[in-house]
């Protein structure tokens, strides 16, 4: 049985598979088309979506994670696509190059990252998949396309590598990823914490006051701690392993879910409980960028993650803070809240967008219904576009008017994979069933 990290989504498949070549990997998905089977790529299973569960052919790319190329002049690097960004990171450090921006973990795979869209902080910085430049993807015959993103500007056709980037792994598997990296830098890290009323009287101080802001909110409380992220040329002063241990394992995975569990109920203690954890944290460190943007996240949470229109933030905001309200259960986990810059992948969530995605958990054994429900209901008034590996209740019907590029996605999902050899039932769901190019016109 194959499991999530998140322990809510499990799945039985014929058949696992764990290969080290593109040979291997083509031929998984010939034997399947010959089956009539399906097949999925999982990557790290940090998804909490049923995006990567499989009833068919499972192929765990764990084992599929060299450095093929590194050019650094150019600083184009070409790798296999199971490498996990941690190991990529690595690998880019000692070669003086960084990727641009990460998010909160470094565990996922590359190719499960790209493909749900995983973004990091910072208004100038749009999406991991916004770095792809070129790929090797075997499409559902098991035929090899080296896509480059010159062929999507040639293309009278629906442009691949737009819909690629962020492709939710139902376009094909990706054997190769070819991203621009930037030269290695690091990023100073300033913390603390605000009054909500003072963030929403001066948030663009907060947005474009440093490169890469993040903001964890606890729910029901007046408390926002902002973290903020700024590229510098300072060598590193990092934190003491101690201090990191705390800040960063301690504090953040327990200390503050302890603190927002009780915000509702004990308002005081937990500000106190906050103020305290805060005040032992190392409030000014500089460290190289990928050892900043990730932390470890232990306590298992449940995740359901939507960007909206920056401009719509503070309402948003307003209307999130009446709904933890009126849930009356608290709420363990704080809300986190960043900024990013909009792109052109075509089911990116963040297409042709400034966006700012705000992130609602639970613990893994809480109920969320009421919460999520509640949560969704919110965004959905303001064309909110959920994240695709984290949990929603959308379908095809509701996100269609969302994304203005949904239908040349859909071609070239039919072009790619025309009998469904990549499919499951969350994308059944989200995506629509499999369509003949005729019923598709229709
Ligand atoms: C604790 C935690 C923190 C997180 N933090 C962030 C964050 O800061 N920002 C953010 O945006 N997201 C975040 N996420 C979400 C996470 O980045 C995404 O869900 C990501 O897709 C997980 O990568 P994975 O390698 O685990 O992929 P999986 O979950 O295993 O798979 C995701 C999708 O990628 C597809 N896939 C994998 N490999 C291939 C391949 N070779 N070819 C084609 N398709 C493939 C799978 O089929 C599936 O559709 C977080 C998740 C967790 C659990």
């Amino acid at each position: 049985m194959w499991r999530n990290w998140g322990g809510n989504q499990a799945s039985v498949p014929i058949r696992w598979h764990r290969p080290t070549t593109e040979e291997e990997l083509v031929a998984v998905v010939r034997r399947a088309a010959a089956e009539g089977t399906t097949v999925k790529a999982v990557g790290a299973g940090h998804s909490y979506s049923a995006i990567a569960c499989t009833s068919g052919h499972l192929v765990d790319l764990s084992g599929y994670d060299r450095v093929l190329a590194a050019d650094l002049d150019s600083g184009v690097v070409t790798v296999q696509a199971g490498i996990p960004l941690w190991k990529l990171a690595d690998e880019l450090a000692v070669r003086g190059r960084a990727l641009e921006v990460l998010g909160d973990i470094n565990v996922q795979s590359l190719a499960g990252a790209i493909s749900t869209g995983t973004h990091g902080p910072g208004i100038g910085y749009a999406n991991l998949a916004s770095r792809v430049i070129g790929c090797r993807l075997i499409d559902g015959q098991g035929q090899v396309h080296d896509i480059a993103a010159a062929d999507d500007d040639a293309a009278g056709e629906a442009p691949l590598l737009a819909a690629v980037r962020v492709g939710l792994g139902a376009l094909g598997l990706l054997s190769t990823i070819t991203l621009q990296t930037v030269p290695a830098f690091n990023l100073r890290v300033i913390e603390r914490a605000l009054r909500v009323d003072r963030l929403l009287a001066d948030l663009d101080a907060v947005v474009y006051g440093s490169d890469h802001p993040g903001l964890f909110w606890f729910p029901g409380s007046d408390v926002v701690l902002v973290r903020q992220r700024t590229r510098t040329d300072e060598w590193p002063r990092p934190r003491s392993k101690r201090a990191a241990w705390w800040a960063d394992v301690a504090v953040d995975n327990y200390v503050f879910d302890a603190a927002c569990s009780l915000s509702s109920r004990f308002p005081s203690v937990a500000r106190s409980i906050i103020s305290g954890a805060s005040a032992k944290r190392p409030h000014e460190w500089v460290d190289r960028s990928d050892r900043v943007f990730t932390t470890p996240r232990l306590a298992r949470v449940l995740e359901m993650e939507y960007a909206v229109a920056p401009e719509v933030f503070p309402e948003v905001f307003e209307r999130l803070g009446r709904l933890v309200d009126s849930v009356g259960t608290p709420l363990p986990v704080p809300v986190e809240i960043r900024w990013t810059k909009g792109d052109d992948a075509l089911l990116s969530h963040a297409h042709r967008r400034d966006s700012v995605y705000i992130a609602a958990h639970v613990h893994h054994r809480q109920p969320y219904d009421q919460y999520f429900a509640g949560f969704e209901s919110i965004m959905d008034d303001y064309d909110g576009r959920p994240h695709w590996g984290k949990l929603h209740f959308q379908t095809a019907e509701t996100l269609t008017p969302r994304y203005p590029r949904w239908v040349e996605f859909a071609a070239v999902r039919r072009r790619l994979d025309p009998h469904g050899r990549f499919t499951n039932p969350y994308l059944d769901r989200v995506l629509g069933p499999i369509t003949t190019d005729a019923e598709g016109a229709s």
